[in-house]
């Protein structure tokens, strides 16, 4: 699988919740459960940017 961040071929993405792109684990920022079975996940991207950064650790 491709990562749509840093283009890197890797075995394992995750759908960043906020700009939707499908990242590595390297890309990821942070992640967390919500309600026990949806897992939230924040990119570097997003992370950067101080309103989504504030939204994911209000959620
Ligand atoms: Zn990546
Ligand atoms: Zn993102």
């Amino acid at each position: 699988m491709i990562c749509e961040r840093c283009s890197d071929n890797v075995h394992f993405v995750e759908k960043c919740e906020y700009c939707g792109k499908m990242v590595c684990v390297n890309c990821e920022k942070s992640a967390k459960r919500l309600k026990k079975v949806t897992r939230l996940v924040i990119c570097k991207d997003c992370w950067g940017k101080l309103s989504v950064r504030k939204k994911f650790k209000s959620a």
